[in-house]
């Protein structure tokens, strides 16, 4: 491995909109997602609702409008 034409690679700060924050080698220092391993259904294996602003609640209502909508349309 050539030195000089990689960049910088350091431990990296995960921090997932759940709360859950991990380690993983990056270029950059700090990583903001919305979803991990440990609240993704994929991963989970089952919905799990890590809402605790009740963003997935106003979207099922906003949603159901919609849909309604729909079938009158
Ligand atoms: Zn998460």
């Amino acid at each position: 491995m050539k030195p000089d034409i990689h960049p910088p690679y350091h431990k990296a700060k995960i921090t997932c909109a759940c709360g859950y924050e991990f380690e993983a080698g990056s270029t950059v220092k700090e990583i903001k997602v919305e979803i991990c391993s440990q609240c993704h259904p994929f991963f989970t294996g089952k919905q799990k609702l890590v809402d605790s602003a009740g963003r997935v609640e106003r979207f099922r209502k906003k949603y159901a409008k919609f849909q309604n909508q729909n079938k009158t349309a």
